[in-house]
């Protein structure tokens, strides 16, 4: 067994059952991925869009990409045609963009609302408050053709565990206020994506239903 099939495995092996698993690769190799690919890994995440475009081509067509980074409005249509699941919509009007774009393609894209949790400025996603202030006051009817199905976040960098959990326990409340009220009717509002290679164990322990594993598996970038 290779060194990456041998990751994979044991993390898998340590994941609860109902945990959905997205293999990260981005930066990885065609080959690396095939190799994954191989133990029966389906899902896959990437964080750029030309990178997953120049990917996928070379790749079974059954892998469900999910897109994990920052998109800009101008790249909605290269993904809508076959993503399965755009994780890192940070702004309204991001998903207005790809509801249009879906609209052309006749497809019902699955997004997941990307919040803010670290400390860190830089990262992307919505503040509660915004969510707050245009779902929730607003009682905002979704557009028909993208399907919000949960949230996604990211913890700080850092090696303090008591704040890294935190932080992931606030996602998994702003997850249950807004399934309260704005999905409280939505059976598939249930994802809550947090936990990657650094922190996936205390996600896990804090209710991730999905977490997003890259140099665990591949090994460092
Ligand atoms: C890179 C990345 C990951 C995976 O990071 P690792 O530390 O390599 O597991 C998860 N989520 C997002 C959004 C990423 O960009």
């Amino acid at each position: 067994m290779s060194r990456i099939t041998e990751n994979i495995t044991l993390l898998k092996s340590q994941l609860p059952p109902e945990v959905k698993l997205i293999a990260v690769s981005k930066t990885k190799t065609v080959k690396d991925i095939l190799e994954i690919y191989d133990t029966g890994q389906r899902r896959f995440g990437e964080n750029r869009v030309p990178e997953l475009l120049s990917k996928k081509d070379l790749l079974p067509a059954d892998i469900e990409w999910h897109l994990i980074g920052h998109l800009q409005t101008n790249k909605v249509k290269f993904v809508v045609p076959f993503i399965s699941m755009i994780q890192s919509v940070d702004s309204l009007k991001l998903l207005s963009a790809i509801n249009s774009e879906a609209i052309k393609v006749g497809r019902i894209i699955d997004c997941l609302l990307e919040i803010h949790i670290a400390s860190e400025e830089t990262k992307y996603g919505f503040s509660m408050n915004e969510l707050n202030e245009n779902l929730i006051q607003k009682n905002l009817s979704y557009p028909g053709n993208v399907r919000i199905c949960g949230v996604m976040g990211m913890a700080t960098f850092t090696s303090d565990k008591e704040k890294v959990l935190k932080e992931f326990l606030y996602l998994k409340e702003c997850f249950n206020l807004l399934k309260k009220s704005c999905f409280s009717s939505n059976s598939y509002f249930r994802e809550i994506s947090m936990g990657m290679s650094g922190d996936y164990e205390l996600a896990v322990e804090a209710g991730s239903t999905m977490v997003r594993v890259g140099s665990l598996i591949f090994g460092s970038r």
